[in-house]
């Protein structure tokens, strides 16, 4: 009875299904659509989860997909160790400042401690950049262009949320070294425009790019380029993945130096990025919803299912010759499809099944179908209904899969264009973040910026309190009220002439997009 009062919670739902709407209460809801849809398994110790084949072949789409773009610009795979010591780590002051609070260290091994605590790479610019100084000697050497995949940790003291804040994560980390400022800006922005398709292209998860400020820019970096997605269902925006222009801070401490063309010694110019399975986590929140997981056709691990309708009486080998006639129709035509021939489920309990695991199609073949020489087609995402002559069939669920890929992204753009507020004035910047949108507004982004972030932080953190309703703080995700700046997008509105800055009353010189955040 206790449990039945549980806010949010589906009236009559069955332990096999979703308990709790997307509506009603989004931590539960998000963390059964993981579960249940067996992306994830819960582990004890906090912060840290088993990838389960469900999410993990999501992540093989992604590395796929973004390690075939990198290899044509040039770029390597190598792998470097995950422990780096106390004197490298230091090495670069702002960085260890951005990191210390999040590093784990090893202290002990078997029964005696360490002589010197090692730490576990929170990100590998501290151990690959020592290596970079003695592969650096050249203008020859240049470009150096170098990427990674595999697991960080951060021993991140926010609420954790499975895949969103882990604290170890898989990710990919690329670290390059130019000649000229002009090419590492080109490497970090062609970088960006990769994540960028693989939040659109892939996820169907619309992105805006932009530059981080000061505040919120890489520790120890010169300049962060962001792609910045939404999540309509809570209001909140969250970082989809940055590319550094690390400028030359790094080659400094580092002593990265070469010779030039002309003898005379230089430093290289820097940039890092790198893309998370937090994208896994953007792309659930974004596209499920109360029935489950709503998967984007072209990173489904299973494009189509079929499943037989047998009834009683009737000849079962028939049925199930065009089924698996059909599904290998298919799969010539390069589908992922599965039967679904388990003789100990029922069609309905099948049907349940597929839908929590968010496969884009089913296909339903009864009796009656193999009588017209037809399937039933549903779509997961609209559950639209439509009934295909087996003539047809590799043609019409290869437009279907485009089809529903392409609009699962118009509907998702659609409302985050929806949620994209212009704010002038500081009296509307708050209601507007109580309702759930992101606030564009003009901002002076001087020397005194850092300052004026803050302050808009603890105004609209304090506003939103006193406002009916609002908590400090949600308990499940630590996700705070404040407001804090997301990025300067690229494409600015045009700025009139004498715009003040809707926090500081100075002349704004830019656009800069707010919101509640992950
Ligand atoms: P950074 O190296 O700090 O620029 O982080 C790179 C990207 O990793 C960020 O843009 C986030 O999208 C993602 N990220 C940061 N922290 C986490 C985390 N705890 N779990 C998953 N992804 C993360």
């Amino acid at each position: 009875e206790e449990e039945a009062k549980v806010v949010g919670k589906k009236e009559g739902a069955d332990s096999k299904g979703l308990e709790y709407t997307k509506a009603g209460n989004f931590p539960n809801w998000y963390q059964q659509v993981i579960h249940k849809s067996e992306m994830i398994e819960f582990y004890d110790i906090s912060g840290c989860y088993i990838l389960r084949p469900w999410s993990f072949s999501l992540w093989e789409a992604i590395t796929e997909f973004f390690d075939g773009r990198i290899k044509k610009m040039g770029v390597k795979n190598c792998y470097f160790p995950m422990f780096v010591s106390e004197a490298k780590l230091n090495a670069e002051k702002d960085h260890v400042e951005g990191f210390a609070p999040e590093v784990a260290w090893v202290t002990r091994s078997g029964d005696g401690e360490l002589e010197q605590p090692i730490a576990i790479r929170p990100t590998s610019e501290t151990i690959m950049y020592p290596a970079y100084a003695c592969w650096i000697r050249s203008h020859r050497d240049l470009p150096l262009l170098l990427n990674q995949w595999c697991s960080v940790v951060r021993w991140e003291f926010k609420h954790p949320t499975p895949f969103l804040r882990t604290r170890e994560f898989l990710w990919q980390e690329g670290h390059t070294a130019h000649g000229s400022y002009e090419e590492a800006d080109k490497m970090v922005m062609d970088i960006l425009g990769h994540y960028k398709a693989i939040y659109e292209e892939l996820l169907a998860v619309p992105v805006i790019k932009g530059y981080k400020t000061e505040k919120e820019k890489f520790a120890g970096g010169f300049r962060t380029t962001t792609v910045e997605a939404y999540v309509p269902a809570t209001g909140r925006a969250i970082q989809g993945a940055t590319s550094h222009n690390l400028g030359k801070n790094f080659g400094k401490m580092f002593k990265i130096e070469y010779e030039d063309k002309q003898g005379q010694k230089q430093i290289p110019w820097q940039t890092s990025w790198g893309f998370t399975t937090r994208s896994i986590g953007v792309m659930v929140m974004v596209h499920s919803d109360d029935t489950g997981l709503v998967l984007p056709p072209r990173v489904a691990p299973i494009q189509v299912v079929i499943v037989p309708i047998v009834m009683s009486g009737m000849n079962l080998d028939t049925l199930s010759g065009a089924a698996s006639d059909l599904a290998s129709q298919l799969r010539a035509s390069g589908v992922r499809v599965e039967l679904d021939d388990r003789d100990n489920y029922n069609p309905g309990w099948k049907y349940n099944y597929w839908e929590l695991k968010g496969v884009p199609l089913r296909l339903e073949l009864g009796p009656k179908d193999l009588e017209k020489r037809q399937v039933r087609v549903v779509r997961r995402d609209t559950n639209a209904k439509l009934d295909v002559p087996w003539s047809v069939l590799p043609q019409q669920i290869a437009l279907l899969l485009v089809q529903m890929q392409h609009e699962m992204l118009e509907r998702a753009t659609a409302l985050r264009d929806a949620a994209l507020k212009t704010v002038v004035e500081w009296k509307d910047f708050v209601p507007t973040l109580q309702l759930g949108h992101m606030a564009l507004t003009p901002f002076c982004n001087d020397e005194e910026a850092t300052h004026f972030e803050e302050l808009v932080k603890e105004k609209s953190k304090a506003e939103a309190l006193a406002a009916s309703g609002a908590e400090a703080e949600d308990a499940r995700t630590s996700t705070s009220v404040a407001a804090k700046t997301l990025c300067i997008p690229f494409e600015q509105p045009p700025l009139p002439e004498g715009t003040k800055c809707f926090i500081s009353g100075k002349l704004a010189t830019c656009w800069v997009l707010w919101g509640r955040s992950y």
